[in-house]
């Protein structure tokens, strides 16, 4: 077990590739490996930019508990969230506690922190972690061949968890279908601001998302069309100006930094998913099976739950060739969406204060 580097490795074999070490890869690796599996968690962690989606609710500790991933998650020190506020619909500002939730309070995550302590977990529990880009897979009926780097890699299955870029998926056959367009500019303030918890204000042209973060950082998040954003961007202070349009998210904007300069990072945060969530040898996990408008925070929780079930899945068909458990799970992703659509077009209907502006207009459709 431990890191194997594509630089110098040129054929490597194993049961199951996990593709991508975010939430539901490295969930996915552990939870094979600790049912026997021989398995190579693969992940090309390129990306120098900090990753955003770090508010998991209170009903995440079920799972946790049973991947055996609780200590592990209170290793990576997560910031209890006491509740959250939003003001939809109307100018008012609601208040909604976590003591009513059975589950208690949820939680604000170290993201990067949080991804570390779970690829630690899958280490421990025997996966191989190999650092280096998957360029092409093909599969035929004994299982999948893949280049990635320098190496060359052999596996009974693959599973993509390697979030909205589906690189296996998309290589293998799958088809994605996207919601309405969404960006989302990011900007992350170490503010000392007391009040750690989740808030939402709706906009004229979007909706904006603050929260306190571990070690007294604050993010802020406006959610847009493209052609806003590209509009705010062109401005040096566009972002900020905006920021401070709002009547609650601005109130975040306290301490003693600068925040004149903080630089905006561009996210794509629409929605999408894929038609079917296997294939011959393959199964998706995660964002690459289907990915939510953050407006509804089930992207971790669903990140963890699918790297789970697929992972099960996978092992019953590696075990005994039973293939059940993956039709049940490709069904129980297509209910998941079901309901979140519904859900999500409800939410954005229940906004109705500026019909007219085209990311209103486009969200509720
Ligand atoms: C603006 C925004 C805010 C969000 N806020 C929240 C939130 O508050 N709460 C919440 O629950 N969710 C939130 N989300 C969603 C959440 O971040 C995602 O659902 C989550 O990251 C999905 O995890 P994943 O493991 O499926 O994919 P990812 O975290 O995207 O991991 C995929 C991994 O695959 C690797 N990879 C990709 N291609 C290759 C390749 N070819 N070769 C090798 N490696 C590859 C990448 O390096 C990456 O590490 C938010 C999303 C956005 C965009």
């Amino acid at each position: 077990m431990g890191s194997v580097s594509a630089s110098t490795i040129t054929t490597l074999s194993c049961d199951v590739l996990v593709v991508g070490a975010g939430p539901a890869g490295a969930v996915a690796a552990r939870v094979l490996a600790r049912q026997g599996a021989q398995v190579i968690m693969l992940d090309s962690l390129s990306s120098m930019r900090p990753k955003v989606g770090e508010s998991l609710p209170g009903a995440i500790a079920p799972l946790l508990q049973a991947a055996g991933l609780h200590s592990w998650f209170a290793q990576s020190q997560p910031l209890p969230n006491p509740g959250n506020l939003a003001s939809w619909g109307n100018a008012q500002l609601h208040a909604t506690d976590a003591i009513r939730d059975p589950y208690g309070c949820g939680w604000h995550l170290d993201r990067a922190r949080f991804e570390q302590c779970l690829q630690n977990a899958a280490r421990e529990a025997g996966v191989s972690f190999l650092r280096a880009h998957l360029n092409t897979v093909t599969a035929s009926e004994h299982g999948v061949e893949v280049q990635a780097g320098e190496a060359t890699l052999h596996a009974k299955w693959i599973i993509d968890a390697s979030g909205k870029a589906r690189t296996v998926a998309r290589q293998l056959g799958g088809i994605a279908r996207r919601d309405p367009p969404l960006l989302a500019l990011c900007a992350w303030y170490p503010d000392g601001y007391d009040d750690t918890r989740s808030i939402i204000e709706a906009a004229p042209s979007g909706w904006w998302y603050s929260a306190g973060l571990p070690e007294r950082n604050r993010l802020f998040a406006f959610f847009t069309l493209p052609e806003r954003a590209k509009t705010l961007l062109q401005q040096p202070t566009g972002f900020l100006d905006q920021l401070r349009t709002t009547r609650y998210i601005q109130r975040g904007l306290t301490g003693k930094h600068a925040v004149a300069h903080l630089p905006v990072q561009v996210v794509d945060a629409a929605g999408s998913h894929l038609v079917s969530v296997c294939g011959p040898r393959w199964v998706a996990a995660g964002d690459a099976a289907l990915s939510f408008d953050p407006l509804s925070s089930q992207g971790l929780y669903n990140a963890l739950y699918t790297g789970v079930r697929s992972a099960e899945a996978v092992s019953a068909v590696l075990q005994s060739g039973n293939q059940t458990l993956l039709a049940q799970y490709a069904e129980r992703v297509a209910e998941i969406r079901y309901v979140y659509q519904s859900e999500v077009r409800h939410y954005y209907r229940q906004e109705q204060r500026w019909p007219d502006d085209p990311f209103w207009a486009t969200h509720h459709r």
